[in-house]
């Protein structure tokens, strides 16, 4: 493909504001790229408007799978922005645009890599698999549909487009939010006796769930320290009644020392505990995200590597990430390696005036089509 094609696929799906939802636009003009070959395309609605897209090219040999998100976060305060959030625009090298670096150039390097691939007339050794996905940004919805319906069940790897600078991230901590909902019986503040405060049983919950959190003291060799934060509390309505209704949230972020599910067992047990001395007290957690366990031993990690020095022509480093992908959904559907590789520094995500370098989209596009013949061949 002509680079001013690849260039166009880029800014095209810059071009569509998927901004937490609309992601049926994104899954719409990747479906018309692929309609002319012969493909396996499913779609699968999260809600209205919002649909995840999986597309597998070839027909034999090993799967690799290629993941990107089809929304960006909102644009934020336009004031800040030098150009048009959904206007891509060329400029010195770059694109500007909501989703240049996180991460619609992971996502169209990872299309365009497909469709060379398609178009070399060679036979396909091996098989790769595109998994689209909804709500990245909010919650990882759309990758645990996938996960759920099967589709990351036959892996036998995975690569996620974030951006990361062309380092291979292998490990990154998970995330628990939480929230806890108290009930009391609201009566007049003069006759506490005769109502139930919700507020108390809150507190003692804050003071044991943090009490025990602290505890966990060994550290993850790269990811560092467990941590949880009691982060709001909220309850009561009038300062002479006693408040029937009370609630509060924690974030912790986890490592592999302490996975999501000793977690979950803890604090579900100091509300138990609770409970059964009389408090009505319930937990919630808000997408919880478990962790990428180290993968730098894996093949494909060590693959990756030394396709990005032989592509691009650099050193590539084993790193850490802080925040949750949507590897920790498709972690959950078998035993295969997943790494965290794709352009753009992400120094700009999230932030006004996000941009992705032409030449990093471009050897993005070069290297994942590299990364998956190796890989082909490695498995063979
Ligand atoms: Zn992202």
């Amino acid at each position: 493909m002509e680079e001013a094609q690849a260039i166009k696929i880029l800014t095209d799906l810059l071009a569509i504001n998927s901004a937490n939802d609309h992601e049926g636009l994104i899954a719409d003009y990747i479906t018309v790229l692929f309609s002319e070959y012969s493909v396996e395309i499913h779609r699968l609605s999260y809600s209205s408007g919002r649909d995840n897209l999986v597309v597998t090219i070839g027909d034999h040999g090993p799967l690799l799978g290629f993941s990107g998100h089809e929304d960006v976060v909102a644009a934020g305060n336009l004031t800040n922005w030098q150009t048009e959030p959904f206007t891509p625009t060329l400029k010195d090298g770059k694109v500007f645009g909501r989703g240049a670096s996180d991460m619609k150039s992971g996502l169209a390097a990872m299309i365009v890599a497909m469709l060379n691939l398609l178009d070399s007339k060679k036979e396909l050794l091996g098989r790769i698999r595109l998994l689209a996905s909804v709500g990245e940004e909010t919650g990882e919805y759309g990758a645990a549909q996938l996960t759920k319906e099967g589709y990351a069940s036959d892996l036998d790897g995975l690569v996620i487009g974030e951006p990361s600078n062309f380092d291979v991230r292998v490990t990154h901590k998970g995330v628990i939010d939480y929230y806890v909902y108290s009930k009391g019986i609201c009566v007049h503040s003069s006759t506490p006796e005769k109502g139930q405060n919700a507020i108390m049983p809150l507190i003692e919950f804050a003071q044991a769930a943090q009490q025990l959190m602290d505890s966990h003291q060994k550290k993850d060799p790269v990811l560092g320290s467990f941590t949880h934060v009691v982060s709001q509390i909220q309850g009561g309505s009038q300062i002479n009644s006693v408040p029937d209704s009370a609630w509060l949230s924690g974030n912790i972020r986890t490592t592999p020392v302490y996975p999501n599910e000793q977690i979950y067992t803890e604090l579900e047990q100091i509300v138990a505990d609770l409970n059964k001395k009389g408090a009505r007290l319930k937990i919630r957690y808000s997408f919880p995200e478990v962790t990428l366990p180290d993968q730098s031993q894996t093949k494909l990690a060590k693959m990756a590597q030394k396709v990005v020095e032989q592509e691009i022509g650099r050193p590539s480093e084993f790193v850490a990430g802080t925040a949750a992908t949507d590897a920790s959904e498709y972690i959950q559907a078998g035993d295969f390696p997943i790494i965290i590789l794709g352009p753009g520094a992400g120094t700009t995500d999230h932030e006004p005036n996000e941009y992705i370098e032409v030449n990093a989209y471009l050897d993005g596009c070069r290297l994942y089509q590299e990364l998956a013949r190796q890989f082909w061949n490695s498995l063979d």
